[in-house]
């Protein structure tokens, strides 16, 4: 659809540097951004998904009433496009079965009962502190080590990292924007582990063998950015602070902004030479190369109006979020919106069953009438949605379609381009549930494709 790609063809604008389309400015409520990284007491049940990652499901290596080692694998891939599990610390395995999982359905999970020891898995013969081993066999700790994008899509960092020989790769960015709302992990993870994310940026470079790096960060975090410029960059690393604007943390909008170059629709990252890690993830990946330490936990945000004790925390992966709520002082009152993530991508979630996974980045928690309650009306053709869509698509167009169930030609309108920013429900003034429909829109398409 030509019309469809009209903005694409439009020249930059030179005297407007780092831009990517669209976008919009919603508060960001970032309140935690001086709370330190702090750890919580250990749960009592631990539930480790199976699916907790972008690919086929990791398959179960135990069995129940084994007795398990803090790190030792406990589920191994389930394919190319799938993760290694770890246990996050020793206890006995209690149960294979159906569990809470934070998309509101129940996904198969190793449920183990911690015995309070910690007891762990020798891991010297995994470490490669002084970096003697080949890039190749770094990648290779990288995916048994079980990491996965941890800005919250949660795809296998391995695969990322294994590009064909005709896409080679120039550029690696380390994602430090983290545009959402309320969300400060990651900005405290760059003021607290500078080193530890330059570690793994480094990795990186070799492993692809990129000669560049950028290390990208938001203008509303200037202490993280004066920390990265003055920890010891790697040859040909820079940072690089941006202006302020969500989605700008997506992948192919970060890309824009820092490049200009355009992914084509349908295509990756590695389409136009980059690769794009969370600052997370390459703390995690210096970890397990350098430590032997595969995936077992991760740093995320508690925040919103009715947490008692807001702030970033250190959890094991999973730790119901119940206990994480408990451990951090409650909530004030009863919650109308629970939140797995931040507030424009995040999953709504019906309870705090479920558990943290390698993807949560955050629990936000509302009381009645503090976030906005959509009362969808008919669109009035305003056209607002189009100018902020970063993905250069017809988002009231799209959402029709969906209304009307003409499921056929949604292709046609590249609705798999979308990136369900939830910009254009943030403009609409006619409260348009856009990202609803959209994703209806898609799960009609993948069975209309028979999958
Ligand atoms: S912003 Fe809302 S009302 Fe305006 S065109 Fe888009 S869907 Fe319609
Ligand atoms: S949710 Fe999709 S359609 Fe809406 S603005 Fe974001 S990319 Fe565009």
């Amino acid at each position: 659809m030509e019309v469809l790609r009209v903005h694409q063809k439009q020249e930059r604008d030179p005297t407007v540097a780092n831009r990517f389309r669209g976008g919009v400015h919603p508060d960001d409520s970032k309140h935690t951004s001086k709370q330190a990284i702090s750890g919580l007491q250990p749960a009592e049940r631990l539930i480790l998904s199976l699916s907790q990652h972008i690919g086929a499901p990791s398959r179960p290596e135990v069995s129940v009433g084994d007795r398990v080692l803090k790190y030792q694998p406990i589920a191994s891939p389930g394919g190319f496009v799938s993760m290694a599990l770890h246990a996050p610390t020793s206890g006995t395995v209690k149960a294979i079965e159906p569990a809470p999982h934070p998309s509101g359905r129940l996904v198969t999970a190793i449920i183990i009962e911690p015995d309070g020891l910690d007891e762990a898995l020798d891991l010297t013969d995994k470490a490669d502190p002084g970096l003697a081993r080949s890039p190749e066999n770094w990648k290779e700790t990288i995916r048994d080590s079980g990491i996965v994008g941890m800005g919250g899509a949660a795809f296998p960092t391995h695969v990322k990292l294994s590009p064909p020989e005709d896409k080679p790769i120039d550029m690696i960015v380390a994602n430090g924007v983290e545009c959402e709302p309320y969300l400060t992990a990651d900005h405290r993870l760059m003021l607290e582990s500078p080193d530890e994310i330059l570690g793994g940026l480094f990795l990186a470079m070799e492993i692809v063998g990129a000669k560049k790096a950028v290390v990208a960060i938001e203008a509303n975090k200037p202490d993280a950015a004066e920390v990265m410029r003055k920890a010891d960059l790697p040859e040909g690393v820079t940072v690089k602070v941006l202006p302020v604007m969500y989605p700008q943390g997506a992948e192919k909008q970060l890309i824009q902004a820092l490049t200009g170059r355009e992914v084509p629709t349908g295509g990756l990252p590695m389409d136009v030479g980059v690769v794009v890690q969370n600052v997370g993830t390459l703390a995690a990946m210096n970890q397990a190369v350098k430590e032997g330490r595969p995936m077992v936990e991760r740093v995320m945000t508690i925040s919103g109006p009715l947490p008692n004790g807001p702030g970033n925390y250190r959890v094991s992966i999973g730790t119901p979020l119940s206990h994480v709520v408990e451990q951090t002082g409650g909530l004030k009152g009863p919650a109308a919106r629970l939140i797995n993530g931040g507030p424009m991508m995040g999953q709504a979630l019906a309870g705090l069953d479920s558990p943290v996974t390698k993807g949560t980045s955050g629990l936000l928690a509302f009381g009645p009438g503090e976030l906005r309650t959509l009362r969808q009306r008919a669109c009035i053709r305003c056209g607002s949605c189009i100018s902020v869509c970063p993905a250069s698509l017809l988002p009231h167009t799209l959402g029709s379609m969906v209304e009307f169930q003409l499921f056929d030609q949604l292709r046609e309108f590249n609705i798999t381009d979308c990136i369900e920013c939830g910009s254009c429900a943030f403009v609409c003034p006619a409260d348009r549930n856009m990202v609803q429909f959209i994703r209806q829109g898609k799960a009609e398409l993948l069975a209309l494709a028979g999958k």
